[in-house]
């Protein structure tokens, strides 16, 4: 006999095949071989290979050699196994064609159920099943579908001869149809084939069978499919299976019954049967919805179909052992026994896919490292946030960027003041915004989400609602925000102050009125799983985090340290922007050192919060990297409020802002160019640091403070701050007669810094790639002003994907290779590590882990993720495997 694996064959037997055949057989045949084989019930059946596809469309779309005599062959099996004939006038085979590609492509491709029955054969099945209605209702069904899927006549032509044969007898549903009358209908269907096509519904059943099987092959190339290929990343070139199958009938009576069913809770993850059947009813019609299912455990109590229900249960733990994996299951009962049609990996919310892992390693059916394997970093940022109520059905008014995870609902407000006092009264805002800058931030805490219709995803908002994990969506260029008005229009739709709208933060959609969501739920499960891939990854996870508070969650999130702590960050809340104002104003070094004076205690106390947070944990914290501006008011009423407060004339404000405005202030005077033009302000920031780690190590906590200069892009700035830092150091360890070790390193983010890497590391301890500025410069994009062309580019493929959400390897992963190479060759056991925002991006962290950084850091939300998305890595899991 010929090998299956190997032989030139084009068909095989489901009995031939099993699952690990999903190239050749397809997803949905190899599975039914492998029921076959294990000894379910199948109905008999053989599967046309994809091979068999490719050769038809690559070969001229001719049918290849022995092809056709394969299929008999399979037909002459099914005969024997039923004990019928197809095309036999009294007896009738009946098959079914379906489509079945190696993915998953559902509703895709084409299927073509009753193949067989003519106008001859449908006289025997009615006599057989004693049961006209039903024989000429199934005949009516496939000049449908064969009018469709090979005539290519349009679905309306028949439906319209349906409805008006409805209206004619005054019913509503096709089940009230009596047989005389869906006789009639076959006679007008075969007429619509006739006038369409100029040839009669052919009554050979042979040929329906051949031009089913190659139809099913050509709706591999039909255009829904070949974009959702395009969309999922399917290679063009597979083909697709044709399933050629002996029909069961679940709609012979009261003792019959189709029906679908998981082997466990596909929302919760709870063990279990969970699905549903429709008592005397054919698969499309669960679907149709026109009558309502009954949940699957009601099969239980009906005497005609109890059996055929203990049996599936046990086939539903026979398959679950077998595949180790939650399972898809349909079904038929006809007249009492059950016949199992499809089974596949069940999809499944977040929680669930956690729960069932979970589970299923207690359950001895897997072991950790798979367990580790089959939930998303996906699946884990459903948990993490609330998200939209999957059951929701609507369109979205507009659409963004999905910038922070989650799902929230709230009262439009258009001023982070209004925010704060709504917010603090206990009410839902959704904070809307042209973009946002610090002087917002304390609306955006109190604001249960952030819209805003500029800017990308690392801009300002994008970055400070994952930090404190409120739910994004950013860069809404359909939004055309009123401040003056306090309104918004997409298009013709405008929503005002205090309207109720919805944003997904996890799709970047929004939404008129309030859309229910399902709360985040961390239960032991989740805490279970990343113990597990904690044993597993090699990467260190630190978390981004600039307050105490945000410390202690990464803390409680599983983060090992900070990689990047944003002093500017800590001056946005509250009064502290004031003092921040002051230096930003002063004209003298010594007016200067008067405003520092002030921010000094306010840092060092946040620098106490972190480290004790982070005891025995590194912290690494970045000197001073504001772009100026952003700090100032902007608008005149602002201006004058300032003026009062600092006591300072307007002119001198607006005099200020003149100065500070930048043609680009990413390439601005920010980074170390502010800490060497202005030496106190570095001074300042070493002293809060070092101070508040000798009081740290007074009261006995452990501290690792690793001081970071940004925006290094020559060794000689690195050299210059860090003869200051180091001088404050000694100063404060003498006065204190203790010492407290640290490091001093930089950021590589500007690429002249990662191609004198080696220069770099005779005065940096440790690299972080800051590949948000890497990312920027190295594509010459604006961080801030990508959104008005980065959507075009993606919607047209000439990215593959946002830069600044997934690291770019050629080009930015090549700087960091060669800053790695550099670094090492200067400082063999120089400390690699990321902190831009891909350090919490799947796909980047792989990255990471290949080329051998020592950790990542992510915002504390996204901690959980990374810590999976580096197990992952590290058990080799490749792009699409899960
Ligand atoms: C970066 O540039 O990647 C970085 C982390 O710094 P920031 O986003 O604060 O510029
Ligand atoms: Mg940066």
């Amino acid at each position: 006999m010929v090998s299956v694996a190997t032989g030139r064959r084009w068909v095989f037997l489901f009995r031939e095949g099993n699952a690990q055949l999903r190239d050749l057989l397809g997803g949905k045949g190899a599975n039914l071989a492998e029921m076959t084989r294990i000894g379910l019930p199948v109905p008999p059946g053989f599967t046309v290979s994809t091979r068999a596809c490719v050769a038809y469309l690559q070969g001229g779309r001719r049918m290849p050699e022995g092809l056709w005599e394969e299929v008999l062959e399979g037909l002459r099996d099914i005969e024997q196994q039923i004990g019928r004939r197809f095309g036999d006038p009294a007896q009738p085979l009946l098959v079914s064609v379906r489509s079945g590609a190696k993915f998953s492509m559902p509703g895709m491709m084409d299927t073509i159920l009753n193949v067989g029955l003519t106008d001859e054969t449908v006289l025997g099945l009615a006599a057989m099943t004693a049961n006209e209605r039903f024989a000429y209702d199934c005949y009516r069904r496939l000049i449908q579908m064969f009018g469709k899927v090979v005539l290519d006549i349009p679905s309306e032509r028949f439906e319209d001869a349906l409805d008006e044969l409805k209206r004619e007898l005054g019913v509503i549903h096709d089940y009230e149809i009596p047989a005389e009358h869906l006789q009639r209908l076959v006679q007008a269907y075969k007429e619509i084939v006739q006038q369409a096509t100029g040839t009669p519904f052919p009554q050979d059943p042979f040929e329906q069978l051949r031009r089913a099987i190659l139809a099913v092959f050509e709706s591999w190339n039909n255009r829904r499919a070949i974009d959702y290929r395009n969309a999922h990343g399917i290679p063009h070139d597979l083909g697709t299976a044709a399933n050629v199958q002996a029909m069961v009938f679940g709609n012979l009576g009261p003792d019959s019954a189709t029906g679908v069913a998981f082997t466990r809770n596909p929302s919760t993850g709870e063990k279990g049967i969970f699905g549903e059947y429709l008592t005397n009813a054919q698969g499309e019609d669960v679907v149709a919805g026109i009558r309502t299912p009954q949940p699957i455990q009601e099969m239980a109590k009906d005497p005609l179909l109890r059996g055929a229900y203990e049996q599936l249960l046990d086939v539903a733990d026979r398959l679950e052992r077998h595949y180790r994996d939650m399972q898809d299951l349909e079904f038929t009962v006809e007249r009492g026994k059950l016949w199992m049609l499809q089974t596949r990996t069940g999809k499944r919310t977040g929680r669930a896919a956690v729960k069932i892992a979970v589970d299923m390693v207690h359950e001895g059916l897997i072991d950790p490292r798979e367990a580790v394997l089959r939930v998303s970093p996906e699946h884990l940022d459903q948990l993490l946030h609330p998200m939209l109520d999957p059951s929701w059905k609507g369109e979205p008014l507009a659409k963004g960027l999905p910038a922070s995870p989650g799902a929230a609902s709230g009262k439009v407000v258009f001023d982070a003041d209004e925010a704060k006092v709504l917010g603090d009264r206990g009410e839902a805002v959704i904070l809307v915004r042209l973009e946002t800058s610090p002087d917002d931030f304390h609306g955006m805490l109190a604001a249960r989400g952030i819209l805003t219709a500029r800017g990308g995803m690392t801009s300002h908002a994008a970055v400070v609602a994952r930090g404190i994990g409120k739910p994004a969506v950013v860069g809404c260029s359909a939004l055309v925000v009123d401040y003056e008005r306090q309104e918004f229009r997409v298009g013709d739709v405008v929503v005002r102050r205090g309207d109720v709208i919805t944003i997904d933060g996890s799709t970047g959609a929004v939404l008129l009125g309030e859309v229910p969501t399902i709360p985040p739920s961390v239960g032991g499960d989740l805490a279970e799983l990343l113990d597990w891939a904690d044993q597993f990854r090699r990467l260190q996870v630190r978390a981004n985090a600039d307050t105490p508070e945000d410390a202690a969650k990464a803390r409680e999130l599983g983060a090992e340290g900070i990689g990047l702590c944003r002093t500017e960050h800590m001056f946005f809340q509250g009064d502290r922007i004031w003092a921040m104002r002051e230096m930003i104003m002063a004209t003298t070094p010594e007016e200067r050192r008067a405003a520092l004076a002030k921010l000094e205690p306010m840092q060092r106390e946040d620098f106490v919060g972190i480290f004790k947070a982070m005891a025995g944990f590194p912290v690494t914290i970045r000197t001073l990297d504001p772009p100026l501006h952003e700090f100032l008011p902007k608008h005149e009423e602002e201006i004058q409020a300032m003026a009062e407060r600092l006591g300072v004339s307007p002119e001198a404000i607006r005099a200020k802002v003149q100065a500070l405005t930048e043609a680009n202030p990413m390439l601005g005077h920010r980074g170390c160019r502010l800490g060497i033009t202005a030496p106190e302000i570095t001074e300042m920031q070493a002293r809060a640091i070092f101070t508040a780690a000798l009081q740290c190590a007074a009261e006995g906590i452990e501290v690792h403070p690793e001081i970071m200069v940004p925006l290094v892009s020559d060794v000689r700035e690195l050299m210059v701050q860090r003869e200051i830092i180091d001088r404050v150091a000694r100063q404060l360890f003498a006065e204190a007669g203790r010492e407290i070790p640290y490091s001093i390193g930089t950021m590589i983010e500007v690429p002249r810094a990662a191609l004198t890497a080696s220069e770099i590391a005779r005065e940096a301890e440790f690299f972080s790639f800051g590949t948000n500025d890497l990312t920027q410069m190295t594509y010459g994009i604006s961080r801030d002003d990508a959104g008005r062309f980065l959507p075009y580019y993606l919607e047209h493929g000439i990215y593959p994907a946002d830069p600044f959400q997934t690291l770019d390897r050629a080009g930015v992963g090549r700087l960091i290779e060669i800053a790695r190479d550099g670094g090492r060759a200067t400082r063999p056991a120089i400390k690699l590590g990321i902190c831009g925002e891909h350090g919490g991006d799947p796909a980047s962290i792989r990255f990471c882990h290949e080329v051998g950084l020592d950790y990542v850091s992510a915002s504390p939300y996204r901690v959980p993720i990374a810590r999976l998305a580096a197990a992952q890595a590290a058990l080799g899991l490749r792009e699409g495997d899960v």
